[in-house]
């Protein structure tokens, strides 16, 4: 594997690891509170332009790194959906502490 490759992956895993509090949010507090459901859409449809960039240069790290994007993504908007208008309770403290 090249340098940059490596690099490349290391970058692919810091990623993938950025989304897990958020999916794991979601997941174990039915929360969907801050999520922006227009910004994950529109970084869903650059996340489809830069694969099929990535696909048609052939590069397989940035082909990698939006299939991650693309799946993370996916569960966070099924997950939103589900839990829409949902909080956990310390979302719902910080919300009712704005509204004072
Ligand atoms: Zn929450």
């Amino acid at each position: 594997m090249a340098p940059s490759e490596l690099i490349g992956c290391l970058g692919t895993g810091i990623v993938a690891a950025a989304y897990i509090p958020q999916i794991r949010h979601l997941v174990k507090e039915h929360c969907s509170a801050g999520i922006s459901m227009n910004a994950y859409a529109l970084w869903c449809v650059a996340s489809v332009l830069f694969l099929i960039h990535a696909a048609m240069i052939r590069d397989l790290v940035f082909v990698f790194v939006q299939i991650i994007n693309l799946m993370a993504i996916l569960a966070i908007v099924i997950c939103v959906r589900k839990y829409e208008r949902q909080m956990c309770l310390t979302h719902l403290q910080e919300a009712q502490t704005k509204q004072r």
